[in-house]
């Protein structure tokens, strides 16, 4: 068992906060995935559960006991870093097994989980070699290795797979997500990389400035995002921001998007547009869909584009406003052609002045 309970956690250095608050309960047995954007304070709080940094304020519970003043090594967590510092001179056996005699466990109980860690990794071929005789990818595994041998409760990933090539880490991250459904111990796994927060974690926790904006499912994080800062840093490309105010129109909800861009209707049951308001539209690149010109929602003029076959990327200038859309290379436009984008009703999001989503 190991349920993980943040409460309002703080931690400042020299007066600057890089965990502002958090509350967090990271479940039992869980993937966790923590993502944002660099000095939003993930590995901070990462080192905050580990016992590595103490906090300023506030309360962490393992399993409801509090632990905030308990050392790392009385925590029960294994800890596997960006770096991942292996002993030169010792074989990959020996570094393996170095955390466990340390510990002092029978040598019997040392080599037989050296020996199921290596083999849940596929490493048992490389036990005999040094770390220089290893491809990164190989010494990644063995560094998760010497964590995994520990047994602990509780495992704490900080950006692992950072160093390795963008090949080696996609193995990776299937051979994390394998490893994870196999142990079923809880996993926090901190990245900057949305891609990996997505395809591996039960919930992803996304922060910024020191703080969580928004705890849930990938799905939920992808379909409903929180918050204007949310919905742009996940999903690849960035989704579309449009500005634009609440108005009624006989007797209908719309947004008006300005001179330029005209009228988009919104839902009858929005309260938000009730009465006259900022408001931002937000519509993912993969929702818009290329129609001729005049038939969409919005007309503009191709500006760029992108091929990342099968798909392209096409840049449409809609009214001095960049709009940019994933479409199927087999539908590309040529530069310059007059395009019609049409969405959905459903695949829009609406963000009040403040940047809080609002139901569309
Ligand atoms: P990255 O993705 O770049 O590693 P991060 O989200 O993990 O970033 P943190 O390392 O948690 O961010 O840092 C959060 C903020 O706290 C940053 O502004 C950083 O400069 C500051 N900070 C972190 N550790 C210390 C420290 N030991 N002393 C002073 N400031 C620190």
């Amino acid at each position: 068992m190991a349920r993980i309970d943040i409460h309002r956690l703080v931690k400042r250095f020299k007066g600057a906060a890089a965990v502002d608050g958090i509350d967090l309960e990271i479940r039992d047995r869980e993937f966790l995935a923590i993502v944002g954007p660099s000095g939003c304070g993930k590995s901070t709080t990462l080192r905050l559960i580990s016992g590595l940094e103490a906090p300023t304020s506030g309360a962490i519970l393992f399993d409801g006991v509090d632990v905030t003043d308990l050392p790392a090594d009385r925590r029960d967590v294994a800890m596997v870093f960006q770096s991942y510092a292996l002993y030169p001179h010792m074989s990959v056996r020996d570094n393996l097994a170095f955390p466990l005699e340390n510990m002092r466990l029978p040598a019997a109980e040392i080599a037989s989980r050296v020996d199921r860690a290596a083999q849940m990794l596929a490493i048992t071929p490389l036990l005999e070699r040094r770390p220089r005789e290893l491809s990164g990818g190989q010494r990644q595994r063995v560094a998760l290795g010497r964590a995994m041998v520990r047994d602990a409760a509780v495992f704490l990933f900080d950006e692992p797979l950072s160093n390795l090539d963008a090949r080696l880490r996609v193995t990776m991250r299937s051979e994390l997500k394998r490893l994870h459904n196999e142990i079923r111990q809880t996993f926090v796994y901190v990245t900057h990389d949305q891609v990996e927060a997505m395809t591996m974690a039960d919930r992803i926790a996304v922060m910024s400035d020191g703080r969580v904006q928004q705890l849930g499912t990938p799905e939920d994080i992808y379909y409903r995002p929180a918050n204007r800062f949310v919905a742009e840093f996940m999903g690849t490309p960035a989704m579309n921001f449009l500005a634009g105010r609440a108005v009624v129109r006989d007797g209908r909800s719309a947004l008006d998007l300005g001179a330029s861009l005209g009228l988009v209707a919104l839902g009858p049951a929005n309260p938000a547009t009730s009465a006259d308001g900022a408001l931002t539209l937000g519509v993912r690149p993969e929702s818009l869909v290329l129609v001729s010109a005049g038939s969409g929602v919005l007309t503009g003029s191709v500006a760029l584009i992108e091929p990342l076959h099968p798909d392209v990327f096409v840049t449409v200038d809609v009214g001095g406003q960049k709009v940019l859309v994933r479409a199927s290379s087999a539908d590309a436009p040529a530069l310059g052609d007059t395009v019609g984008l049409r969405f959905e009703p459903g695949a829009i999001h609406l963000f009040d002045a403040q940047g809080e989503r609002l139901p569309a």
